[in-house]
């Protein structure tokens, strides 16, 4: 007889009672069916039953009960317990049983239910975590096993749809889970033992050991070659990270090996490169690096961070008109350059803190200088704004409460912005522009010249100044390609009557150059670097307008 779990409900109560030396002494109709056993039959030799676990195999359950038994009679009383199993029946059938064991005078008795949904639904879970549903795949931990038990090493190939998605924009989820399994198919088919693993949406894994000896250009080829479906045709763009194992490697190593390929690839247009020890360093002190600012940032600022201040003088007067607050961490003793911190400060969400606390530094300077009879209003400072803080939507409110309680006012105030960050959200962050220019804040764009930004942005976009980047001054003097970009940025501020900062003048040269073109303000080490509040302030006093 055959089992369902409607069966088995059917069946009503399933009671066994057993004495010492395991005879039953009773048992439910449906018991004995299930069981196939009789009263009077010893459950220890008579049970014709084979158990399983979950996992379908042998499960010790009734030498189990003996053991328990002995004890029982031994030495003191059993406490009731629970265990579940399998009964496998010859036709392959099995139900599921949980099993609740209590001591009744000499007796034991087993109450059993049926736990068939319960450890379906568990079966169901444990696949879902193994293999993706969408594309068969294995997941990582699963697929690590596998190669592990394979006891083979190879190359680990980390291969990435560039255009997945843009496919799954453009075409939708289905389209772009075919593009998905077509690119699967070809590393399966040009490979004979090839295990492979998901890894991201867009992203699988693939193992292929030695054996199959693989050519990574052609494979790399094959991947990328075009397809139609339906009568489209797609072009694949695929990149791929691999890594070759040596016979003593870590499957797990190898793989964060072969992941940190693809990392090093996503940028190039040749999007095939194996993994370099030099990047794993790289890797290892930007990891490091965001650790420690992580701590800092946690801490007592003061004790990790300091503002400096560049000075901005007049090209004409040379007169210190205002100045730039740049950030500085010290970390071990040594300078970390913001050009490090600052995008992990960006990817952690606290360069708002620093901003926070250049204003702070900012407010104390200014309020040194007034105390030394200084008209901190003629002067303008600036502070570097990214484009993270712009987004968040407390930016203005934010910014100048902070503003305020440091006891600046916005008018003094200029915020620097890149020209790409400006590009990437256009209308929403001019908006903002907008608002804090209505405050009263003056609006820059730093680095202009490299963002490649088009005339009818700058059309629409509120800014007061412009700030040519170092790019184009260093070499200004002698490479006449500089001279056609500065003339030309420099033109356009005077159309759009737009003052200009020249950044980076270093040289005397580079300085006549600039006032010749007619910049207004000049920032660069000809006339001072970043320096300590009370250096700026020193400068500032001996160069007063
Ligand atoms: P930036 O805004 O373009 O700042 C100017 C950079 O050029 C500063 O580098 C400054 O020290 C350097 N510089 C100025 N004059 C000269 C010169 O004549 N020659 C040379 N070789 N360099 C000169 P720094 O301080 O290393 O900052 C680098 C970048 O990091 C800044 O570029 C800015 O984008 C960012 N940054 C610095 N401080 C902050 C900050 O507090 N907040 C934000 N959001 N970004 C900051
Ligand atoms: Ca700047
Ligand atoms: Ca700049």
């Amino acid at each position: 007889m055959k089992y369902s779990n409607q069966a088995i409900e059917s069946l009503g109560l399933i009671n066994i009672i057993i004495n010492e030396q395991g005879y039953i002494s009773d048992l439910s109709e449906q018991a004995a069916e299930l069981f196939r056993m009789e009263m009077g039959d010893n459950i220890f030799s008579a049970c014709p039953i084979e158990f399983l676990d979950e996992h379908y195999q042998p499960y010790p359950c009734i030498d189990n009960l003996c053991e328990k038994i002995a004890k029982q009679t031994s030495e003191c009383t059993l406490t009731p317990y629970d265990f579940e199993c399998g009964l496998s029946y010859p036709d392959r059938n099995v139900v599921w049983l949980k099993i609740h064991v209590v001591v009744r005078e000499s007796s034991l008795v087993l109450h059993c239910s049926d736990i068939g949904e319960l450890v379906a639904a568990r079966r169901l879970n444990r696949q879902l975590s193994i293999q993706d549903p969408h594309t068969g795949l294995l997941y990582r931990e699963a697929f690590l096993t596998k190669i592990k038990e394979e006891n083979r090493h190879g190359t680990v190939c980390c291969v990435r749809i560039c255009n997945y998605q843009r496919i799954n924009e453009i075409w939708g989820a289905a389209v772009a889970n075919l593009v998905f399994m077509e690119i699967l198919a070809r590393a399966y088919t040009e490979t004979n033992n090839a295990i492979c693993s998901k890894h991201s949406t867009d992203s699988f894994i693939v193992f292929v050991p030695s054996e199959d000896s693989l050519d990574i250009e052609h494979f790399y080829s094959l991947l990328n070659e075009p397809f139609h479906f339906n009568g489209r045709h797609f072009f694949s763009n695929v990149a791929l990270g691999y890594y070759q194992e040596k016979p003593s490697d870590e499957h797990e190593q190898s793989l964060n090996k072969a992941e940190m390929a693809i990392l090093d690839v996503s940028a190039e247009r040749i999007r095939l490169a194996e993994f370099q020890e030099d990047l794993a360093k790289q890797i290892e002190h930007q990891n490091n690096l965001e650790m420690e600012f992580r701590s800092a940032i946690n801490d007592d600022l003061n004790k990790h961070f300091h503002t400096t201040f560049q000075p901005i003088h007049c090209s004409q007067t040379g007169k210190v008109v205002g100045g730039e607050c740049l950030i500085r961490w010290v970390l071990n003793g040594k300078m970390v350059s913001p050009v490090e911190f600052i995008p992990i400060s960006e990817k952690t969400g606290d360069i708002g803190l620093l901003t926070q606390f250049n204003i702070r530094q900012l407010g104390e300077m200014v309020r040194e200088l007034e105390n030394k009879g200084i008209d901190t209003s003629k002067y303008l400072f600036a502070l570097n704004i990214s484009v993270v803080e712009i987004l968040d939507v407390d930016f203005v409110d934010k910014l100048t409460e902070c503003i305020k309680l440091n006891g600046l006012v916005s008018e003094q105030v200029k915020l620097e912005l890149t020209e790409s960050a400006l590009i990437d959200n256009f209308n929403y962050v001019n908006l903002v522009l907008e608002q804090v220019q209505d405050l009263g804040f003056r609006v820059s764009i730093d680095d202009f010249g490299t963002g490649f930004s088009s005339l009818s942005y700058l059309c629409r976009l509120r800014f007061d100044e412009i700030k040519i980047d170092r790019e184009f001054v260093t070499n200004v003097v002698s490479d006449s390609k500089l001279q056609t970009v500065f003339n030309s940025i420099a033109s356009l501020a005077t159309n759009l009557n737009k003052p200009v900062v020249a950044e980076g003048v270093e040289t005397l040269e580079q300085l006549i150059y600039a006032q010749a073109k007619g910049i207004e303000y000049i920032q660069g080490y000809y006339f001072s670097k970043p320096l300590q509040k009370d250096d700026y302030i020193y400068h500032l006093m001996s160069n007063q307008i």
